[in-house]
């Protein structure tokens, strides 16, 4: 496994290869990055998984502060798995040096779910992914299913600009069900039952969907009970269209989403 500390190394490892798999991660290595490098592995001849905390995609600085952070232990958790071939620690001036990049804006339609509630978010995201895609130049990038909207942004945007594919790769839960997330390590034992509580609702809200005339109606008020219940805020709970990310009036091709508030940290999920 190397170790690639600034784009003139990359560029120089990378050049001999033309079948690489890229992993972006923001650290806080867990079995959901595993599984995408997994998959990586398999599809690609070469993986490179990349660790960057990327400010520009935080909408709020204390959760940029409180983004959990231990390169030493991700290091050694990569090392352990003996399957990939790069890591890429950038720093901020590798990523961000190119000033002439177009700023990224977000159609109006695309402002929906997390796009409404972290303003500037998604917009920062596709940022650095396409700036990420210009350096690495992977012929496919694996990302996970438990970021939906960010993987459905993503593809659209970087297989319209460049050869890459994007890869979606399925949810990895804990035992409970709860969806692995770096934000997990912020959250105590009590938070975590919550979280799998919470699970347990989402998927007897999302069974009993069927039977609802009006499934607007049927959410709003199944979001007020999981709100009195768990005693939590919520941003959102709604049924979408798993291919237009469009409002659903059926479960079929659809997902629910959704996002709270737990100890003042921020999870999504949608199943
Ligand atoms: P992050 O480090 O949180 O930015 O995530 C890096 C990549 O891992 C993104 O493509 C995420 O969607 C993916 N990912 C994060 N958590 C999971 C999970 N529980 N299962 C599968 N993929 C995940």
């Amino acid at each position: 496994m190397k170790i690639l500390l600034n784009n003139t190394s990359l560029l120089e490892s990378l050049r001999p290869f033309n079948d690489i798999g890229f992993v972006p991660t923001m650290g806080g290595i867990h079995k959901g990055h595993l599984s995408l490098i997994n998959k990586s592995n398999k599809l690609c001849k070469k993986t490179i998984v990349s660790i960057f905390v990327n400010p520009k995609q935080f909408n709020n600085k204390k959760d940029l502060k409180s983004y959990p952070r231990n390169i030493k232990k991700d290091l050694k958790i990569l090392r352990k798995i003996k399957k990939i071939d790069f890591v890429y620690l950038p720093k901020f001036n590798d990523i961000y040096k190119n000033k002439n990049k177009p700023k990224i804006k977000l159609p109006k339609k695309d402002k929906i779910l997390c796009a409404k509630f972290r303003k500037g978010h998604f917009e920062g995201v596709l940022d650095v992914m396409n700036r990420l895609t210009k350096i690495v130049n992977p012929k496919k990038i694996f990302m996970g299913e438990k970021d939906f909207q960010q993987l459905y942004l993503v593809k659209k945007l970087l297989e319209r600009k460049y050869e890459t594919k994007v890869i979606p790769c399925k949810t990895i839960r804990n035992k409970k069900n709860v969806a692995l997330s770096s934000r997990n390590s912020l959250l105590n034992k009590s938070n975590l039952n919550i979280a799998a509580n919470i699970y347990k609702n989402l998927e007897k809200i999302k069974k009993n969907i069927n039977n609802e005339k009006n499934i607007s109606r049927f959410l709003k008020s199944k979001k007020k009970e999981l709100i009195n219940n768990f005693k939590i805020k919520i941003d959102y709970l709604e049924l979408r269209d798993d291919k237009s990310l469009k409002i659903s009036r059926t479960n079929k091709n659809s997902r629910l989403f959704i996002a709270y508030y737990l100890n003042n940290v921020r999870l999504i999920d949608n199943l």
